[in-house]
């Protein structure tokens, strides 16, 4: 293994139990990271911990609601007990389908909490670790909808733009600690994400959702989580050492090809 080693790294991912998160840690397991991954679903957690460990590589599940401070500080803790943590995606969350005339003050907060406060708790407790390590990394995973306008995501949109500027805050405030903050956006992923809302937002309608989902990439398809995480991979790697304060589009053409 001679490029994008993470031998004797420490990874953390939060909603690792499923999706894109899953497939990053898998991917980064293999490549010699020891994968730490915070999720709701202990049991989904637990299985990608099994697949990993199955590969002879190395991995720990840990129930966590990255909405909630306390619980993620006590975590980070002990993911740190050796006094670094070298890697952290920002992977877990949630969705919501509607225009602002269908989010009410309750899935505002929900969406508040887990996608802009849950980013907010995992920087924050992992920060001290991070120094530590000299060659930080955070990697946070943003949309497509953070920079462009998509039908009926208010409050996803909402919070999607905040972690494409948070992105670009951490990068700047702790360049100096040798901490590296980037964000990928996104396309659509074929991931149980897109499976759950299309089932609850088009019930009898989900083979044609998936067809005209898949089309507005201009590539014609949605993307593959793996495909999230080998680019997740280059960034968290040294070999993307110069490569800080960036947004990276994975989408299939779709914010700059969809004009005409
Ligand atoms: P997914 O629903 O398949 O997996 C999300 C994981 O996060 C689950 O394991 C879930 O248990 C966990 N999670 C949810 N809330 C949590 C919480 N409060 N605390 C801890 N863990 C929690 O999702 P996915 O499609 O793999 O998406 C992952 C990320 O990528 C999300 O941030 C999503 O917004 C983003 N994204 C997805 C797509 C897509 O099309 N799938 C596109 C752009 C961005």
């Amino acid at each position: 293994m001679t490029k994008f080693s993470l031998k004797n790294k420490i990874a953390v991912v939060t909603g690792g139990g499923s999706g894109i998160g899953k497939s990053i840690c898998l991917t980064f397991a293999k490549q010699g990271a020891a994968v730490h991954i915070l999720d709701f679903n202990l049991e989904a957690a637990q299985e990608t911990v099994q697949e990993i460990k199955a590969l002879g590589e190395k991995a720990v599940a840990y129930k966590c609601d990255v909405a909630n401070q306390a619980n993620v500080e006590d975590i980070v803790k002990k993911v740190a007990e050796n006094g670094t943590i070298d890697i952290l995606i920002n992977n877990a969350g949630i969705a919501h389908v509607g225009n602002i005339e269908a989010v009410e003050e309750a899935d505002l907060d929900r969406l508040y909490n887990v996608n802009i406060k849950g980013v907010y708790n995992c920087i924050k407790a992992s920060l001290p670790f991070l120094k530590k390590s000299g060659k930080g990394v955070i990697l946070n995973i943003a949309s497509i909808a953070s920079t462009v306008g998509i039908n009926d995501r208010f409050a996803y949109s909402m919070t999607k733009g905040a972690v494409l500027t948070i992105t670009y805050s951490i990068a700047k405030d702790f360049i100096k600690d040798g901490i590296r903050c980037n964000c990928i956006a996104p396309g659509r992923v074929h991931t149980p994400f897109v499976d759950g809302f299309i089932k609850n937002n088009y019930p009898g309608k989900e083979d044609e959702m998936f067809e005209k989902l898949s089309k507005t990439q201009p590539i014609g398809r949605m993307g593959k989580p793996q495909e999230m995480a080998d680019l997740a991979l280059f960034l968290c790697s040294d070999e993307a050492g110069f490569i800080t304060g960036s947004n990276y589009a994975i989408d299939g053409g779709f914010v700059t090809l969809n004009g005409n």
